[in-house]
């Protein structure tokens, strides 16, 4: 049976993302900070998902989710980057403990994941997907931080893919436009979801789940001559070239 680690999993595209998992065969090791949110999601989900406490932004942390991993399924062969954090706001606003605590998960949690793992992947081949945005494709006001540190998770998937080829291993980056959360819907007025529904091709925005089977595909066996690729799951709103509406 094949294993995936998804971090960022206690909810909505992580979450998603797992049930997909494990409803398709995979077992499935559920990580993510918020410890109580995890074990009460985790409870329902069967015995073969499993919650790992993790901070992704830290080395050790994450290497013991591998090890732990390897402990319970003896192989892994997906991870999917997932866990992020979203802070927006004015540049002259971002000080350094602001901007830093966006890097340090959104791109050092991608890169300290996914080379804690290289080693289990390169055992039988195996996929790196990572969440990016369509933020981290277009500038957009107050997005300063967590748009960099997108750009740089889709550059570092390119880098990912270009190394880790010759061992089998497929990197791809998935890039989210608007997705129905909780958290999208307690933060986007009326107002804003107007405005992404007149810019957004197919006129509303995605769901958790929509999203989940586009990272299950590109981690499958479906996907296996896919890599390096940056795959936007937005409605066709990247296509458009319209501008994301101020928050
Ligand atoms: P999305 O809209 O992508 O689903 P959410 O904010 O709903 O975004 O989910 C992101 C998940 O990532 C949350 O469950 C959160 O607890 C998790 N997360 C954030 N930072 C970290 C971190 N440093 N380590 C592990 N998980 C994290």
């Amino acid at each position: 049976m094949k294993c995936a680690i998804v971090t960022g999993a206690a909810r909505g595209i992580g979450l998603a993302t797992a049930k997909k998992m494990l409803a398709d065969g995979w077992r499935v090791v559920l990580a993510d900070w918020d410890a109580d949110e995890l074990t009460s999601v985790c409870a329902v989900l069967g015995d073969n998902a499993l919650p790992l406490v993790t901070d992704v932004s830290n080395p050790e942390q994450v290497n013991a989710m591998i090890a732990g991993t390897l402990n319970w399924a003896g192989r892994l062969d997906a991870i999917v980057n997932n866990a992020g954090v979203a802070d927006f706001g004015p540049i002259e606003d971002t000080d350094f403990a602001r901007w830093r605590a966006v890097m340090d998960v959104n791109l050092d949690g991608v890169f300290l994941c996914s080379q804690a793992a290289i080693a289990a992947l390169k055992a039988q081949g195996g996929a790196i997907v990572n969440i990016a945005s369509i933020s981290g494709l277009r500038a957009s006001t107050l997005r300063v931080a967590y748009g960099t540190s997108k750009a740089a998770v889709i550059q570092l998937t390119k880098q990912q893919a270009a190394e880790l080829g010759e061992y089998g291993i497929r990197a791809n980056c998935v890039c989210p436009g608007p997705v129905r959360t909780k958290l999208a819907m307690a933060v986007h007025s009326q107002e804003i979801i107007d405005a992404y529904h007149d810019a957004i091709p197919l006129n509303r925005y995605g769901t958790e789940e929509e999203l989940a089977n586009v990272i299950t595909f590109l981690c499958s066996d479906q996907a296996s001559y896919v890599t390096g690729q940056v795959v936007a799951v937005d409605g066709g709103f990247e296509s458009t070239g319209v501008g994301l509406p101020a928050l």
